[in-house]
């Protein structure tokens, strides 16, 4: 049917995978990013540990939450 909107299928971050997301990874760059300040990649279960990994080994604070549920903050240290 023309004009249907379906539900929306919010697509894993990595680069190239088509996946649809199953978790919020929430992060944030203490350099230049306050408290205030929550950036969001979506992963879908198999990049989710990717993301993970790829945010704690530049020492930025992470949080993995359920694709439903959002952060607010994501102190320094969390994930670490
Ligand atoms: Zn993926």
């Amino acid at each position: 049917m023309i004009g249907e909107s379906g539900p929306t299928i919010s697509r894993c971050s990595r680069a190239g995978c088509l996946h649809s997301a199953q978790w919020n990874v929430n992060w944030r760059n203490p350099r230049i990013h306050g408290l205030d300040r929550v950036k969001v990649w979506l992963a879908c279960d198999e990049h989710v540990d990717y993301l993970r990994e790829y945010l704690g080994a530049r020492s930025f604070p992470v949080i993995v939450s359920d694709l439903s549920q959002s952060v607010e903050v994501v102190p320094d240290g969390a994930g670490l």
